[in-house]
């Protein structure tokens, strides 16, 4: 008889991992319509709860564990100090319902952070409150919105967006009730500048534009572009996700973009992916300031007093975009890594995430086929045409790259690429990795040719095989149900245990 591991369902009823003392006051009987009789709750102990998170962490491929060249995601290493910061009592058991004077260090923080983000921006003010990208952009859009608004241009309905963008882009202008206007890309990778100089006009809201784009190249056109926006009345918003390519480098507001969001957890090294808290603050031109999402922080210099830190709401806000003032935990790991860098380390980040992504380019051209014959930013896209001409496709490359241990690039996006691969290595990768990375590429190149069925059976190694990504999509389920549950036991005998 085959004997079956102890893996998931460990619960064994009467089982206990916490026991109370008796209590020294008299028991009372709680109201019965708040109680329930069929929470199925697990009963286990301790240490079985300890083995089974443990063992569920371990099954996660992560940036601790290994290599994760996940484009346009920057799974860069998120360094422990960030950690250690964080935790810190000041930052971590205060409450934001704290009178002020009480969390001065920690409002301080915030805004010591805005000032950063903004110097290292080019923008004048920047608001904290957005919870992601995705979040800044709609508080990003919404602002553009309120500016017309503001000097009475109603007839602005449209928005560009890119072909290349990423598809919270057009999500964003459409929930901010805009019509979307898709941009195509010219041969080499920029947005086509004809078709922006005839999309552009009175109705015309803003453009999106991530730069550098998607492909994981800057547009060499963005001054015509800025420009060819602005005379027709619009603004210029600039995804920021792509920020780690141009750190110290050069600042989105000196191009003359208008409004802009970062991606704390992508640049500045909080850590996500598994839906963990983001933070996507938002920084705008001078002129726009006023209708940024608050309470914001503002420093207060009076006499030869100590400055002071509070809290504001600008003063034509679109509103509160969060309950409280964002995620404070991610601003406290973002300014410690600004901090630690300093601006002559950020922009080492930059150059040497620009170098890695460059060379796993010129290293993987000779097999894969380059989406574009340019030097690229801190993102390379390639295409697998030549590996599906023997049937093996984008998707079984990145499968097979499981058995290697590695995470695979991001498949089929930017979307405009066929059997796209779009490889962000970050600057924390060493040069074994690289070369690591490379070594899999290139025997999963050669495995295309000579066994393909190797690869389009892959992955191989890895505790679940193939999945049924469809209905993986479709009938999306990430909740853990119990089982049936049992009868409930006695309410007296768990209130005695
Ligand atoms: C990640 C990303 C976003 C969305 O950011 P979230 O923080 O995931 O909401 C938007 N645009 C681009 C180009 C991205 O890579």
């Amino acid at each position: 008889m085959a004997v079956e591991p102890l893996i998931f369902e460990l619960a064994k009823p009467g089982r206990r991992g916490v026991r109370y003392p008796a209590p020294d006051v008299p028991e009372t009987e709680l109201p019965a319509e708040l109680l329930r009789d069929d929470l199925a709750w697990p009963e286990v102990s301790e240490i079985d709860v300890i083995r089974h998170y443990t063992r569920l962490s371990q099954k996660n491929h992560a940036v601790d564990t290994g290599f994760y060249p996940l484009g346009s995601c920057t799974m860069k290493y998120n360094p422990k100090i960030n950690e250690a910061v964080a935790r810190l009592p000041g930052f971590a058991a205060i409450h934001p319902y704290q009178d002020e004077s009480t969390v001065q260090g920690a409002l301080e923080l915030m805004w010591e952070l805005q000032e950063m983000l903004g110097e290292i921006s080019g923008f004048a003010e920047v608001a904290l409150q957005p919870a992601a990208g995705a979040h800044g952009e709609l508080t990003g859009v919404t602002i553009i919105r309120a500016w017309h608004e503001s000097r009475g241009d109603t007839g602005r309905t449209k928005i560009l967006v890119p072909d290349s963008a990423h598809g919270t882009n057009p999500a964003t202008a459409i929930m901010a009730g805009y019509q979307v206007v898709t941009i195509p890309s010219d041969a080499r990778g920029n947005c086509d500048l004809e078709a922006i100089r005839a999309a552009v006009g009175p109705d015309t809201a803003g453009l999106m534009i991530t730069n550098p784009n998607t492909l994981g190249l800057w547009d060499e056109h963005i001054e015509e572009i800025v420009e060819l926006v602005h005379a027709a009345g619009g603004l210029v918003y600039n995804d920021g996700a792509n920020f780690n390519a141009i750190l110290g480098i050069v600042r989105p507001g000196d191009l003359g973009i208008d409004v802009m969001h970062y991606n704390l957890h992508k640049t500045f090294s909080t850590p996500h992916g598994g839906g963990g808290p983001g933070s996507g603050p938002v920084g705008v031109r001078e002129d726009l300031a006023a209708f940024l999402p608050g309470p914001r922080v503002r420093r207060v210099e009076e006499g030869d007093e100590e400055p002071r830190h509070e809290l504001f709401q600008p003063e034509r806000t679109i509103g509160r975009v969060h309950g409280f003032h964002g995620n404070f935990g991610m601003m406290v790991r973002a300014y410690t890594y600004i901090r630690m860098h300093g601006a002559e380390g950020l922009r080492r980040v930059s150059e040497d995430a620009v170098l890695n992504a460059n060379y796993l380019r010129v290293r993987l051209q000779e097999r894969y086929r380059p989406a574009f014959d340019r030097t690229c930013m801190h993102e390379c896209v390639f295409s697998a045409s030549r590996q599906k001409a023997n049937g093996v496709k984008a998707l079984d490359i990145a499968k097979r790259l499981l058995d290697f241990g590695i995470h695979p690039p991001t498949v089929y996006f930017p979307l405009l690429v066929p059997e796209a691969m779009l490889m962000e290595p970050t600057e924390t990768e060493s040069i074994e990795t690289l070369d690591h990375f490379v070594d899999a590429m290139l025997q999963i190149a050669d495995e295309a040719e000579q066994t393909p069925e190797v690869v389009t059976g892959a992955p191989h190694t890895t505790e679940y095989k193939r999945l049924d990504e469809v209905a993986a999509n479709r009938t999306l389920n990430l909740r853990w149900q119990p089982p049936v549950a049992e009868p409930a036991p006695e309410r007296e005998a768990v209130a005695a245990d």
